[in-house]
């Protein structure tokens, strides 16, 4: 049997386009779903997706890459790295696996999404196919992690998080439903696929998936290397809709919503990634700091990408680069203090070599975030555990739903505003410009601290907001990882001066 060439056939094959005679194109496309802006048709017919496969090819090629990524699991399963794991490599696992599993499920939703409402047909056809990937996704992820949960019930959370509302979990929640839930097929792609995709994945899929191999995770490396080839894939849906947008008038909307999601992303990034990178990774297996892969990624490479479309880095480009050194040591602060509250155990990461290390990529850590962590340590030392958990809870930006920090002694300041009849706390002039965008959608949201103010939250003491949280209900919540053997460090080096 004779065969077409693919390139033959394939662009008649993908142009799904006809006019509709019964019923009206605005009842089959609604705005509010498609986000057309008015463009036309004709416009929309034009969308060229950078990469083109079909269907049959399409299966082949994941079918191989489930079989690598399911084969090397098998082969090192015997190996047992769980037992011979650094303990804060366990506990990147039940973060990621807890904050990651289950949205991919969303993400498959948010593709969907663009399967039905996009007006441009190569869009439908290519998001058809990120649906796929995104199921691909969240069943491997919760895969992987389900055969750890006989060992700890905290990798239960890999299945459950997103029911929860646990704080970080609200933080999550809130990001996320923003960007891929509730926008319109247009406005979702540019902020999901561009702004986040083809940044931000990266520093967890390729950043962390160097980590693990030098930790010796190789199953964890292959796992999150296979999803994020998906990922580089159907990221790049974003680009020839900006480009339309941009040629037809729609720069301005463009530039906004980028500006808002690459923020958004930052920020639950600092908790994700830039934890995990510079404080639970074990020292001797750090392939580069926060914000070197930040750099990397995110400054030098999402910044060229703008470039090439026409469009500009975000107004607060200057605020990015200072928040790099600092937001999230802070967010490392409160998450190890408040550890109760968690569904993994963090790594304190401050033992001496620890700090010297933190002190060469980030200099003056010692002289901010390194006294916070002095006055911690010292309550260790002497045995007072208690002293170094929080007993009331931090004030949380209503914007990004974390804990307002800052440097010690330099940035630590609320933003608020004024709306509506109620004062609203945030956590930098940025996330209040977010709110300010369309302060309707987001003013009736409560934080975790709203909630507990407003008595949704009983007993309104710690026990009470702990089981809310669903801590002591899936699983006990966090400790310190290293079960504070780092502090005997300190303790011998005390020995030996004395
Ligand atoms: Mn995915
Ligand atoms: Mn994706």
């Amino acid at each position: 049997m004779a065969l077409l060439d693919r390139s033959e056939w394939y662009d008649i094959a993908r142009a799904t386009q006809w006019t509709f005679q019964y019923v009206p194109e605005e009842e089959i496309f609604p705005e509010g779903h498609s986000g057309s802006e008015g463009i036309s048709n004709e416009v929309w017919s034009t969308y060229d997706e950078p990469y083109k496969v079909t269907y049959r090819e399409y299966v082949d090629v994941q079918r191989q890459k489930d079989s690598g990524v399911y084969s090397v699991k098998a082969a090192l399963d015997r190996l047992d790295m769980y037992a011979k794991a650094d303990p804060g490599w366990i506990s990147i696992l039940k973060l990621h696996y807890g904050a990651v599993s289950t949205v991919e499920y969303a993400a498959a939703l948010q593709e969907s999404r663009y399967v039905r409402w996009s007006k441009a047909p190569g869009m439908r056809n290519m998001a058809t196919f990120g649906m796929l990937d995104e199921i691909r996704h969240a069943q491997a992820q919760l895969f992987f992690a389900h055969e750890y949960v006989s060992k700890d019930r905290q990798f239960d959370w890999s299945h459950e998080s997103m029911k929860t509302q646990n704080w970080g979990v609200l933080a999550a929640r809130h990001f996320f439903d923003d960007m891929l839930m509730s926008r319109d097929a247009t406005s979702t792609a540019i902020m999901a696929n561009f702004a986040f995709e083809t940044g931000f994945t990266n520093l967890q899929f390729i950043g962390l998936a160097s980590d693990a191999s030098n930790a010796g995770d190789f199953t964890f490396a292959k796992l999150i290397q296979s999803i994020q080839s998906d990922e580089a894939r159907h990221a790049q849906l974003g680009t020839p809709l900006l480009q339309i947008l941009i040629e037809n008038g729609q720069k301005d909307r463009a530039q906004r919503l980028i500006d808002i999601a690459l923020w958004r992303s930052w920020k639950i990034f600092t908790i994700l990634t830039g934890i995990p990178m510079d404080y639970y990774v074990p020292l001797e297996h750090r392939e580069s700091s926060f914000k070197e892969f930040m750099e990397e990624w995110i400054i030098d490479q999402f910044a060229r990408s703008l470039n090439e479309l026409g469009l500009d880095k975000p107004w607060y480009w200057d605020i990015l680069i200072r928040d790099l050194s600092e937001h999230h040591h802070g967010q490392q602060l409160g998450t190890w203090s408040w550890r109760p509250t968690l569904w993994w155990s963090p790594a304190a990461g401050v033992s001496p070599e620890e700090r010297d290390w933190l002190e060469e990529k980030y200099p003056g850590w010692n002289k901010t975030f390194g006294k916070c962590w002095d006055v911690l340590t010292e309550n260790l030392k002497n045995g007072h555990v208690e002293k170094t958990i929080p007993g009331t809870l931090p004030v949380i930006c209503n914007m990004s739903n974390l804990p307002i920090v800052g440097t010690p002694f330099t940035h630590l300041k609320d933003h608020p505003w004024e709306y509506g009849g109620r004062l609203y706390h945030f956590g930098s002039e940025v996330d209040r410009w977010i709110f300010q965008q369309d302060p309707e959608r987001y003013s009736q949201h409560k934080s975790l601290i709203d909630r507990f103010l407003s008595g949704d939250i009983e007993p309104a003491d710690l026990g009470g907001v702990l089981a809310y949280m669903g801590i002591g209900v899936l699983s006990e919540g966090g400790g310190d990882a290293h079960d504070y053997s780092w502090v005997d460090k300190y303790r011998s080096i005390e020995a030996k001066v004395s």
